[in-house]
């Protein structure tokens, strides 16, 4: 597009271009990729409205990565999971009446909600307690509709404690360390079933690598990993934190199964997906990300990935069992 360049003094042609670029958000700084347009000629930045606001967007969207803040879409499924009115489930809580709406239409959850509402979604004792308490502000049908949702769901407390292990473990590790995103492990958990099932009979030593490769590609693109897992320098290759615990948690959660299998000498473990993968958790870039890495390594075997993954910066500049920064993602060399 042209445009008037002020330094020029004339008409030019603007190009854009990539650049982190650091934005208040809630009176903190926020540093994204952003697109920005300069004129083609003398390479000064020149302001554009709309290219502005698509970036106020990404800082904001950015934000929610890294607080780990559940979205409008998010809030609003795990409402109609529990069967409750948006009254209702601020009842619940003890909000006013008005907040989860406005959560809905888009404005952001404080940490002290989020928090709230992620233990109501995840940890079914909590939501039956909190029930239990107030379930006379409800409506007859609402409350019958919510003793049903209880009722089907059935907890079983071993994932949620691996699940509790590995995401404390996970953040007490700083955002370099977590590529800038709040850990998710639901998310860990679609992309090894992305891989699992474009790459039937993946060993597992490959798919920890593709694991590592996409999050930092991501990093990479967008400043923001893909699931907030810390890596660590593991004897072949960049892995997972705690990554038995975490395939522990994915095979418990029944996103993907692991099947034994001998590679010549060698005892290893393949794995197969259980769970369909949902797209939808993941914006257009991330799919990106993940098909590109699968595009990359798909047809490499084990032991090439583990050769290119040890070339790495990520992986030559650390020692072993240390956790790998995210900053080195700048440098990534089998992918770009
Ligand atoms: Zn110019």
């Amino acid at each position: 597009m042209k445009g008037f360049c002020p330094k020029c003094e004339t008409e030019r042609e603007f190009v854009k271009i990539r650049k982190e670029e650091t934005y208040p958000v809630k009176g903190e700084p926020i540093t994204i990729m952003a697109n920005v347009l300069t004129c083609g000629t003398c390479g000064t930045d020149v302001f554009d409205e709309a290219v502005d606001g698509e970036n106020l967007s990404l800082a904001y969207s950015q934000y929610r990565k890294q607080k780990g803040l559940l979205g409008p879409e998010e809030i609003k499924k795990i409402r109609e999971r529990y069967g409750l009115s948006q009254r209702g489930l601020a009842a619940l809580l003890g909000w006013s009446p008005a907040t989860i709406a406005r959560y809905e239409l888009g404005s952001l959850p404080s940490v002290a909600h989020n928090d709230q509402l992620c233990r109501f979604s995840k940890d079914v004792a909590y939501a039956r307690s909190l029930f239990e308490a107030s379930a006379s502000k409800l409506g007859n049908l609402e409350r019958k509709r919510v003793e049903k949702a209880l009722g089907s769901c059935r907890a079983d407390s071993v994932p949620e404690k691996i699940s509790r292990i590995l995401l404390s473990l996970y953040s007490r590790h700083g955002e370099s360390l977590r590529g800038r995103r709040r850990p998710d492990l639901d998310r860990l958990a679609e992309m090894a079933v992305f891989f699992a099932a474009k790459c039937p009979g993946i060993a597992k030593s490959k798919l920890l690598k593709m694991l590592w490769y996409s999050d930092f590609l991501c990093y990479r693109r967008t400043l923001c990993s893909m699931s907030g897992a810390v890596y660590c320098h593991n004897y072949f290759g960049p892995v997972p934190l705690a990554h038995d615990l975490v395939m522990a948690y994915m095979e418990r959660m029944q996103f993907i199964a692991l099947k034994p299998q001998s590679y010549g000498e060698v005892e290893g473990e393949t794995v197969e997906p259980v769970a369909e993968f949902e797209a939808d958790l993941f914006s257009p870039q991330e799919l990106k990300v993940l098909e590109d890495v699968l595009r990359k390594f798909k047809s490499c075997s084990p032991t090439v990935l583990g050769k290119m993954s040890h070339k790495e910066r990520g992986y030559t500049e650390t020692q072993l069992g240390e956790p790998i920064s995210y900053e080195y993602a700048m440098t990534l060399k089998a992918i770009e």
